[in-house]
């Protein structure tokens, strides 16, 4: 295999890039000048080192130097967030959603993805051993909140993830609810605006 399609290849293991779009970025860098593609390689180093995964949430985060705490997030170790309240996304970029809209004051936990609706092995797919873990340790938590899209796979991890937590919950009495049930069918969080998030949040069931 040539470079070129060796970094065609790269691109197409991206989220949602396929044989044609992968050709068009690789094609795309060898138009920029070597500036720019100084600056993309070194930027990627850069983040790849610095960027950290909470040890809480699981989300990416940049450290702050000063903090003492440097393997929980900002949102993790804020004492004046709602600890009893954890909201469970897919993703980083569904959590950086809710943040955005303003509307959430309690913490989260990411589950990394959604399970297709024929998954042999989820806990592959899906961080459900850790969050096992953490509802079971967490002696705060009196609310999960699942914050999954309204589409069919969303709807899948949330039933496989509340059958496989329901005995820790019932144990522990902690209430489930659904964010999901608030939006309308096929909502992708990453995409909705803030006022059907609060909204959906104000009305979750
Ligand atoms: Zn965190």
């Amino acid at each position: 295999m040539n470079t070129l399609e060796k970094l065609v290849e790269l691109f197409r293991q991206f989220p949602g890039i396929g044989p044609r779009q992968a050709r068009r970025f690789a094609y795309f860098l060898l138009t920029r000048d070597s500036s720019y593609v100084n600056s993309l390689s070194s930027l990627i180093r850069e983040a790849k080192k610095e960027i950290k995964k909470c040890a809480s949430c699981h989300r990416f985060f940049t450290p702050n130097p000063k903090s003492k705490i440097q393997d929980e997030c900002e949102i993790c170790s804020d004492d004046t967030r709602e600890q009893n309240t954890l909201m469970l996304v897919a993703r980083d970029v569904d959590l950086e959603m809710v943040e955005k809209s303003g509307t959430y004051r309690g913490v989260y936990f990411v589950l990394g993805g959604t399970l297709p609706i024929l998954e042999d092995s989820p806990e592959k797919k899906i961080r459900i051993k850790n969050l096992e873990l953490r509802v079971r340790n967490d002696r705060k938590l009196s609310e999960i909140i699942f914050a999954l899209n309204a589409n069919p796979e969303g709807e899948h991890t949330a039933e496989f993830v509340a059958v496989t937590i329901s005995p820790i919950i019932k144990e522990k009495n902690i209430k489930i609810s659904y964010l999901g049930r608030g939006l309308s069918t096929g909502a992708e969080l990453e995409y909705i605006d803030p006022d059907t998030l609060k909204s959906a949040l104000k009305n979750r069931a």
